[in-house]
């Protein structure tokens, strides 16, 4: 227990170090080895000498910083041992054993460990939160391999074991909403990802992201499920914010049936992704059997770029009005075009497309109509395509690294 009256007052401990070095020669990379055998040593020496150094001020000063966890006196103490019982710890630059500091209460006798309290670390945990968050940062930024090589550069090794760990304890405590401070514009997109034991890229990562004002992007939500399904999960978090909101601006392909739900108070625009149509598009004509490169093929794939190709910065409504008129009618003609010919995939998705496919541009919400999710993915893929994860085992050092690229976290 923390005492919360106990004022904060800068300590100067002063302590001599002596040590025996042996080398062959004085080159560096000999001292920085025989600095790194040391390193263990030293940082467990100087961690001891510090605490000892500050609790010994401490328990000269009337009122302690800590109190007894059992009757809360937080005046009167006497020291059981300054070299008890050792307990195991672990910091960025290795393992260190500590001695502990026990002290007594003195109105109640109760004894306890001084060490954890001073430290400000969690009682009973080898790994603290610090030290853990750092490693599962390091371990979503590189794969287990290179993460480990580069920390034995600085004379220590971690197992991967440790590494695993942190990175889905430190990804299980990030949880990503929308920032009603930021823009009422966001976009959801989804890409395959490998998961262990299921056929090719069998899961699908979905990420939902908000624009900001000063540009870029944040992170708003992010999900691991099934192709196709998955999307209410993706979405029920940001509802509430998004209340909030007086209309919000929702590029997506994916399946928004749980934002349905806020009919009537907040007004949900949806924009089909225009980067992915003519994507999507060269994969419906090959389900309809249509030749690569063929006449049609050529046809079809040439108008619909045009049709989704928007020019940023056109400002005059009556020119949109018209330019969406002129698109709109192209568009239904493409569409005939495809029923007469039979490509009845194509039809079918081009139709379903049309309602979402000028929202933003009607709605003077110009340039938010392309994907900026495209290049997230691959922050993502960088990580996930080394090795073989689990869905949740994904799912954690994903958002350990969104959170780090996109949402100014740091451990
Ligand atoms: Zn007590």
């Amino acid at each position: 227990m923390r005492n919360a009256y106990y004022q904060k007052q800068e300590v100067t401990i002063e302590f001599d170090c002596r040590f025996t070095v042996k080398v062959l020669e004085c080159s560096l990379s000999e001292i920085i080895k025989a600095f790194c055998s040391f390193l263990p040593n030293l940082l467990t020496d100087f961690i001891m000498k510090v605490l000892l150094g500050y609790a010994e001020y401490v328990m000269s000063l009337k009122n302690k910083p800590f109190s007894c966890e059992i009757c809360g006196n937080n005046h009167y103490f006497i020291w059981k041992t300054r070299h008890g019982k050792t307990t195991r710890i672990l910091t960025i630059f290795q393992w260190v054993v500590l001695h502990q500091l026990q002290v007594q209460c003195s109105s109640c006798k109760h004894k306890f460990y001084l060490t954890r309290k001073l430290l400000g670390i969690e009682p009973m945990k080898r790994i603290p939160e610090q030290t853990r968050r750092k490693l599962g940062l390091i371990g979503s930024l590189a794969s287990f391999r290179v993460a480990r090589k580069i920390i034995s550069m600085f004379g220590w090794t971690i197992d991967k074991m440790t590494l695993w760990r942190a990175v889905q304890e430190t990804g299980k405590e990030i949880d990503f909403n929308l920032d009603p401070d930021e823009l009422a514009h966001g976009e959801a997109d989804g890409t395959g990802i490998p998961i262990q034991g299921i056929k090719n890229r069998g899961k699908e990562l979905k990420v939902f992201v908000q624009h900001k004002k000063g540009g870029g992007i944040r992170v708003a939500g992010v999900d691991i499920g099934n192709y196709h399904g998955g999307w209410k999960r993706l979405f029920e978090p940001v509802i509430e914010i998004m209340k909030g909101f007086k209309t919000f601006l929702l590029v997506t392909d994916g399946d928004t049936t749980i934002l349905d739900s806020l009919k009537g108070k907040v007004k949900v625009l949806f924009q089909r992704c225009l980067w992915h149509i003519p994507h999507q598009l060269k994969f419906t004509l090959w389900k309809d059997k249509v030749k690569r490169k063929s006449g049609d093929w050529l046809y079809l794939l040439a108008e619909i770029m045009e049709i989704c190709a928007i020019r940023p910065l056109v400002d005059d409504l009556d020119v949109i009005k018209s330019m969406v008129k002129s698109k709109t009618e192209r568009l239904a003609k493409l569409i005939l075009f495809c029923k007469d010919k039979g490509y009845r995939m194509s039809a079918e998705y081009l139709e379903n497309a049309r309602p979402d496919l000028f929202t933003a541009i009607s709605n003077r919400l110009n340039g938010k109509s392309t994907s900026r999710v495209e290049r997230l993915m691959r922050t993502v893929n960088l990580r996930i395509n080394v090795g073989k994860w689990s869905t949740s085992g994904a799912l954690n050092a994903t958002k350990i690294r969104l959170a780090y690229y996109y949402n100014g976290f740091d451990a």
